[in-house]
């Protein structure tokens, strides 16, 4: 997407009203201290999410205006952009005094990208294991390049001062997108929001705002490290992190992500024992370089799924970039002789393997007694299918 050049639209209440069923129950997403969340749908299919904002007072309609411009300013992959909006005022008869009189009635809506994964809070209860360690760095990674772009991009620069995960919105793609910001601008200066409930949410706040009021970019970088800390160690984690020495906090950040791996691996397992007794099951061979490798026939769809022993570590490629400090060149030196022990054996069968690279090779590293580096074998070895060009003896290329 363009976000440079993406225009922002007004949007009649009308449209607004017919994309939400009529701000109907069913299309409630959510609800903030500013306003209520829906889903619209376009007629063409096309989602957004509409916060219509409260009716208080505090918000003149010239502070909108202007805050509304600083919004439509943000154009970075990692903030949610608004799309449109909408400002109508309503004549309404309403009953004052025993009496019907006519009164104003203000909507003011913003219509956002619509995020389909939700929030980031969700994610982060100790229960929760719907994404993987790869997926929070992403995260942590987008919520700072967000913060980047808002603080030393813009000119002038936008403080966030309310970032939280509640404020951090998932895409389709789990991609991070800091949200809600509009409020926090919107009410920067603002009487009303300071002696109302002042800034930001508590836990999030740095301690020269709560003691002194002090507002500077470090704010939204408190923040920050409260978020990424909640990301890696979880909310149990977070508010034990403050009485660790940073080689326990370590240590508890590596544990939570391995049991994560591990309950994924064994639920990954589960299912697939299900599947295995469910259905028509042809245990095609069994390799010593492999252990087990079997072939799951789904007769209603034709699709076919392999099951093969659950290797801890994955790809080589990958735990020789996680373990790039800790793997001594003893097991190194093991890996190697595994992965040669493998192509023996399958030459000696008079398999070619033909795709041998790091990411075929998956390693255990856990279990001593067992071969820790193995070979995946695909059903595609075959002289015609040669798709790692890098990998591929120079002989083979030339013929
Ligand atoms: P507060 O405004 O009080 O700090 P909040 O940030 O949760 O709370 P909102 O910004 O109004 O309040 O959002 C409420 C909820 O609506 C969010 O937590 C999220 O689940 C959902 N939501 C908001 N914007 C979007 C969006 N663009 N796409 C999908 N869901 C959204």
């Amino acid at each position: 997407m363009d976000y440079a050049s993406s225009e922002t639209t007004v949007m009649p209440l009308d449209l607004l009203r017919e994309i939400t069923n009529d701000f109907s129950e069913e299309r409630r997403i959510g609800s903030g201290s500013y306003g209520k969340v829906y889903l619209g749908v376009h007629q063409h299919g096309k989602r957004i999410a509409v916060k219509i904002l409260y009716d208080m007072p505090g918000i003149d309609d010239e502070q909108f205006q202007n805050e509304f411009n600083n919004l439509t300013r943000l154009r970075q992959q990692n903030i949610v952009r608004l799309v449109g909006y909408c400002h109508n005022i309503q004549e309404v008869q309403v009953e004052y005094k025993a009496k019907l009189v006519l009164a104003e009635k203000t909507h003011r809506a913003l219509c956002l990208e619509y995020m389909s994964n939700g929030s980031l809070d969700k994610y982060l209860s100790d229960e929760c294991d719907r994404y993987d360690w790869q997926t929070g760095y992403g995260i942590i990674k987008g919520i700072c390049q967000g913060l980047k772009y808002l603080h030393n991009e813009l000119k002038p620069p936008v403080y966030h001062l309310d970032l939280k995960p509640a404020n951090v919105l998932l895409d389709e793609n789990m991609v991070a997108r800091i949200a809600d910001f509009g409020m926090s601008r919107l009410f920067r200066d603002e009487k009303t929001r300071a002696t109302n409930s002042s800034l930001g949410t508590i836990g999030y706040l740095p301690p020269e705002y709560i003691c002194n009021n002090l507002i500077s970019d470090k704010f939204d970088i408190f923040s920050l490290g409260v978020v990424i800390i909640k990301i890696m160690a979880g909310h149990a984690g977070y508010f034990n992190s403050a009485n660790m020495s940073s080689q326990e906090f370590s240590n508890v950040v590596q544990l939570i992500w391995t049991n994560r791996l591990l309950e994924t691996s064994n639920l990954r397992k589960a299912y697939s024992e299900q599947i295995i007794k469910d259905d028509d099951l042809e245990e095609l061979r069994e390799l010593s370089s492999i252990d087990y490798k079997m072939v799951c026939h789904d007769g209603h769809e034709g699709s076919i799924a392999t099951v093969t022993e659950y290797m801890v570590n994955g790809s080589l490629r990958t735990a020789l970039w996680k373990n790039s400090k800790s793997l001594g060149r003893h097991k190194r030196l093991i890996i190697a002789m595994d992965a040669a022990f493998g192509m023996e054996y399958l030459h000696h069968k008079n398999i070619v393997h033909f795709d041998l690279k790091s990411d075929n090779l998956h390693v255990n590293l856990t279990d001593p007694l067992r071969p820790i580096c193995k070979q995946i074998i695909g059903y595609v070895c075959t002289s015609f299918y040669l798709k790692s060009m890098p990998w591929i003896a120079f002989q083979k290329i030339g013929d």
